[in-house]
């Protein structure tokens, strides 16, 4: 084996790792801050009986298989959520470091940005499934996340600042607008800051792609939800962030198939062509 192969294959169990470690975290802030309580001061405990949990029972994923999905104290079910999001953190942080050359540094750099933001998405998708709140703090972390992604990472994303700039605006302003028609009935402020932080990230292009997919699954599937469960709850920021998650995937591609299926790109191709005539 070569040096790059053990590189790598290191790389990738480091990040699973310490993806499924990070997930864990996850759990506390989406049970916890929905209920004010602080993220770090109290230790987990049972939901049903109160124990604390064991040093020995806080491994990821494994410390749950142990214990067959029971609390050791009083046998009350845990549930499986808590390592589907660690299971989920990891494998998600696994595919953005995969669909990356991580030997060169900016792509490495842009790798470990969209793992953060995918972090913050994963408590936003399940945070607003469950109380159809988005947490501020939250959208505020995928913000900031996205200032090094906009400074530092052209040359992995080809991105440039002035897309990342007006991809805040580009999607935001209309759901504003949407949103303080209908008295934040049809969305959300929550779904607003969402957008403008996702687009800062992901620029002008990748913001549009990451609506679009928000709008279609979020129509098939809350039309299957209404028949199901005749319930009329519907939280939109599950859509939105798998859509800003795919966006940051697989974005360009998604961009180009779209040009080229509508016949944008034979357009756009033309008018480069005249317009290069004209000068
Ligand atoms: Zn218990």
């Amino acid at each position: 084996m070569d040096i790059i192969t053990v590189y790598y294959i290191v790389m990738y169990v480091f990040v699973f790792l310490f993806g499924i470690c990070i997930g864990s975290f996850l759990n506390v802030c989406i049970y916890r801050l929905p209920i004010n309580e602080s993220l770090t001061k109290k230790n987990s405990h049972c939901m049903t009986c109160g124990t604390p949990i064991r040093k020995r029972d806080l491994i990821p994923i494994v410390s749950w298989c142990c214990l067959r999905g029971k609390c050791h104290a009083c046998g009350a079910r845990i549930s499986p959520r808590y390592t589907v999001v660690e299971a989920l953190n990891g494998v998600l942080y696994l595919v953005v470091f995969m669909l990356n050359d991580i030997v060169s540094p900016v792509r490495l750099l842009h790798a470990a940005l969209v793992s953060l933001m995918f972090s913050a998405l994963i408590v936003v998708f399940f945070m607003d499934w469950d109380t159809q709140l988005i947490n501020l703090y939250v959208v505020l972390f995928i913000a900031i996340v996205a200032i090094p992604e906009m400074l530092f990472c052209e040359r992995a994303t080809g991105v440039d600042i002035r897309s990342h700039i007006i991809g805040a605006f580009v999607v935001s302003i209309p759901l504003l607008i949407l949103s303080k028609a209908s008295h934040e009935k049809a969305m959300g402020m929550g779904d607003v800051y969402l957008m403008a932080a996702g687009g800062l990230f992901l620029g002008i292009q990748g913001v549009l792609i990451a609506m679009l997919i928000a709008l279609l699954s979020g129509s098939v599937c809350g039309i299957i939800i209404k028949y199901a469960t005749s319930s009329s709850k519907f939280a939109f920021g599950p859509y939105l962030s798998i859509g800003i998650a795919i966006a940051a995937l697989w974005g360009g591609q998604l961009g180009d198939l779209y040009m080229r299926l509508t016949g944008l790109e034979e357009i756009l191709n033309e008018s480069a062509e005249m317009a290069m005539l004209l000068m």
